[in-house]
């Protein structure tokens, strides 16, 4: 038996790095997320900037059109006025370059904005350009790096699950099963000392017949609270250690608290005779 609970808190060990290393493994994703979240910003950024750039274009185009038409009337008017014959028709053409020659006027100015618009557009698109490909390239080494370690995760982990293995060898598969899952859920500890006849996993006084099978070490006793593996460690004075516990108060009077927070793990819990019973010779 001592063979037993040796290699179980070997076998705790192992299982602890284990589990962390499969936490990490699961989360190494995630970091890159903020990385992703910036990059994906950026592009909307660049396509949103790309559209108002399209539209700018399209209005310089555009007013560039206008401002030549304004600037072939008058010159059209201009020299009409050398064939002009009546005053009516110098009036009519004077108006008419006139109008010309505002619109123009005009329509330079909002030629002149556009195009101030359009360059700082172009430059904004520049920049958003280099910002995309520098996040990207980051991005790629973060990836890379990440990647790196969790290989390196990976070959830990398939030491361990062969850890694991050896250390299982020779025990009842269901004890590990059990043991695996306490581990799992219960921050590392599944075997832990009986110190008079106190669980020193969960503080709780266990009934006397309990604590004497747990002394005898002549099987694997799991604690009815909160399901450790148990064995038995001496303590000074160990005598007075013992905490008197009726033994007619019932298990179950005490459970209620200690499982509220736990119930997260015992899926297949039942009762507590059930659980007792459940104590496995091997
Ligand atoms: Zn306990």
């Amino acid at each position: 038996m001592v063979e037993v609970f040796d290699k179980l808190r070997n076998l705790q060990e192992v299982l602890s790095e284990k589990y962390e290393l499969q936490a990490q493994i699961d989360e190494a994703p995630k970091l890159l997320t903020s990385q992703d979240e910036l990059l994906a910003r950026l592009k909307k950024e660049f396509i949103e900037k790309n559209g108002e750039y399209d539209d700018s274009k399209a209005k310089v185009s555009d007013l560039k059109v206008k401002l030549a038409q304004a600037e072939a009337q008058r010159e059209k008017a201009e020299k009409d006025m050398d064939n002009v014959a009546t005053h009516r028709e110098y009036e009519t053409l004077e108006k008419e370059i006139n109008d010309s020659k505002e619109l123009g006027h005009t329509v330079r100015k909002e030629l002149e904005k556009e195009e101030k618009r359009l360059a700082e557009l172009n430059d904004t698109l520049n920049k958003c350009q280099e910002m995309i490909q520098s996040q990207e390239s980051e991005l790629e080494q973060s990836k890379a790096s990440l990647d790196n370690e969790v290989t390196q995760y990976q070959a830990k982990l398939t030491s361990l699950e062969k850890q694991e293995a050896e250390l299982s060898e020779g025990i009842d598969s269901e004890i590990i099963f059990k043991f695996k899952r306490i581990v799992k859920s219960k921050h590392n500890k599944g075997i832990v000392a009986v110190k008079g006849n106190v669980c020193d996993g969960c503080h709780m006084i266990l009934p006397a017949q309990f604590a004497n099978d747990v002394h005898s070490g002549e099987k694997i006793v799991f604690c009815p609270y909160c399901s450790r593996i148990l064995y038995y460690q001496e303590v000074e004075g160990d005598e007075e250690q013992y905490y008197q516990m009726d033994d007619t108060g019932s298990l179950a009077d005490l459970d209620d608290d200690e499982f509220a927070d736990e119930e997260d793990f015992d899926e297949d819990e039942d009762s507590e005779e059930k659980r007792s019973d459940e104590n496995l010779d091997f």
